[in-house]
């Protein structure tokens, strides 16, 4: 670990997992138990400043103060919907922007958490992707969009899922210890069955939750059914096809005894929204466990996309209703605010430069 005062930031207390705290307290000559202690006061009760912790033994105090930094993004843009879906956009201390949605549904707040400042995958339908990626987020810029939105909510969050700005699986590690903060039992506590992680399908990546035991759900974007169509709407589907990414999936589910994944399927106007897209898409999903989460396009300008008329998307969503398949219909929540993946952050960008001009 380095010391406050090289040129390195020091690690922000709230980006280490339980084994790092341990680690913490080892080095600095104390009990282990008290890393509990520091779980709980910094994760479950949302205190970071550790002059604010009671009764720690002097040499952690002392240890902490020189080796920990703090990680304290600030809240530069919050809206609200009429729907009650809430955007916060938060600057990092390095000047970057990302944000996260909160939205609410009968008896419970989801929280959409970002993963990396833009992304690469570069899907076409995707506001983030038209910026490209930036860098990653490291996995205590990740819990503190979770503290931050914990301090601005006045009802309790039950849902995370990773489906903000960025690919996940492209970013890991610091997703994977993410994960394994949100879902300790001595902090945050959040069950891992409300944990969602959502990929545009980084085949490699999947077998790596297979094997790191990851605890959390497995969402795949799919958008399409053919690798004609997935790969002009989503070039990773050149490196990944449909095939190979199905076949992690089911591997994905027989290797833990998973029951369900889910499937998101962006529903373009005459690109995939056909009946026989809605055919084929069965076939896929055939025996699969699995939810599928049927979302109508939300434009953005220059999308180049539309969104199907309702009836089209009834038709499609009976269609695999009929066929025996859970699929529930979507609709992006907080439309008025730009609630699409990106969106504030980019609305806030063209304002800032309108201003500017
Ligand atoms: S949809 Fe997700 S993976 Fe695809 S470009 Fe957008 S943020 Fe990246």
């Amino acid at each position: 670990m380095q010391s406050i005062s090289s040129n390195h930031p020091a690690p922000a207390l709230i980006g280490m997992e339980h084994a790092d705290l341990v680690t913490l307290c080892h080095n600095a000559g104390v009990k282990p138990v008290h890393a509990d202690r520091l779980n709980a006061w910094v994760f479950r009760l949302g205190v970071t400043d550790i002059h604010d912790i009671p009764e720690l033994p002097q040499n952690l105090y002392n240890y902490l103060s020189t080796h920990v930094g703090q990680l304290k993004p600030v809240s530069v843009a919050n809206r609200m919907a009429d729907d009650g879906t809430r955007k916060i956009l938060l600057r990092m201390p390095d000047g970057k922007e990302v944000e996260t949605v909160l939205i609410p549904g009968p008896g419970r707040l989801t929280q959409c958490i970002s993963t990396q400042v833009g992304c690469a995958i570069g899907c076409r339908f995707c506001l983030t992707a038209t910026a490209g990626l930036t860098r990653n987020l490291s996995a205590a810029e990740m819990v503190s969009q979770v503290m931050l939105a914990r301090k601005e909510s006045k009802e309790e969050i039950r849902n995370l899922v990773l489906m903000g700005m960025g690919e996940p699986l492209h970013n890991y590690d610091e997703v994977a210890k993410f994960v394994r903060i949100v879902t300790d039992p001595m902090g945050f506590a959040f069950s891992p069955r409300r944990v969602t992680l959502s990929t545009s399908g980084l085949v490699p990546a999947i077998y790596r939750m297979i094997e790191d035991e990851l605890p959390c759900n497995l969402a795949v974007s799919l958008n399409a059914t053919t690798d004609e169509i997935r790969s002009s709407i989503m070039p990773v589907n050149t490196r990944y096809p449909i095939a190979e990414l199905m076949r992690a999936v089911r591997d994905y589910i027989a290797a833990k005894n998973r029951k369900r994944v889910l499937i998101e399927y962006v529903m373009l106007k005459d690109v995939n929204d056909s009946i026989d897209d809605a055919d084929r898409l069965c076939e896929l999903l055939r025996g699969l466990g699995c939810t599928v989460n049927l979302l109508p396009f939300n434009p953005f300008p220059g999308s180049g996309y539309q969104r199907p008329d309702d009836a089209t998307v009834s038709e499609f969503h009976a269609h695999l209703s009929k066929a025996g398949l859970v699929a529930v219909v979507r609709e992006s929540k907080g439309d008025e605010i730009s609630a699409a993946c990106g969106q504030l952050k980019t609305e806030v960008v063209e304002r800032r430069k309108r201003v500017s001009v």
